[in-house]
């Protein structure tokens, strides 16, 4: 049963915190799902709706506040990279377009920048 993380509603949609379009290759990573009711979702105060700002806000710091704590250290291969987040091969191959290579591994920042889309949420 899949219940809406705000309200608690059953049969709630599958929600991308930090959307599809914003970062493809966390499209199947389970900590960047959010389960939200249709009024949560695609209501007026829902995530997509014309007042759901805050929302979306909110659910994408508590996905970056989740990297900050799996990505605690300095740097990652790839391949870690691609364990934490619990993704296929693919797609950490496709995330790691969006990160630089520096002397082999990938910087926490870089990494956390590029799985929320490209920018920092402060
Ligand atoms: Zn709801
Ligand atoms: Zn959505």
């Amino acid at each position: 049963m899949k219940e809406c993380i705000i309200c608690g509603k059953p049969n709630s949609h599958r929600h991308h915190r930090v959307f599809r379009s914003e970062c493809k290759p966390l499209e199947h990573c389970k900590a960047n799902l959010a389960y939200l009711c249709y009024e949560h979702h695609q209501g007026t105060q829902g995530v997509h709706g014309k007042h759901g700002e805050e929302l979306n806000r909110k659910l994408k710091l508590e996905f970056q506040k989740y990297l900050r704590g799996i990505f605690t250290e300095d740097k990652y291969t790839l391949e870690e990279i691609e364990k934490k987040l619990g993704i296929s091969t693919n797609s950490s191959r496709s995330l790691s377009k969006l990160m630089q290579l520096n002397r082999g591994t990938y910087d926490k920042e870089t990494i956390i920048r590029a799985c929320m889309g490209g920018k920092i949420y402060d």
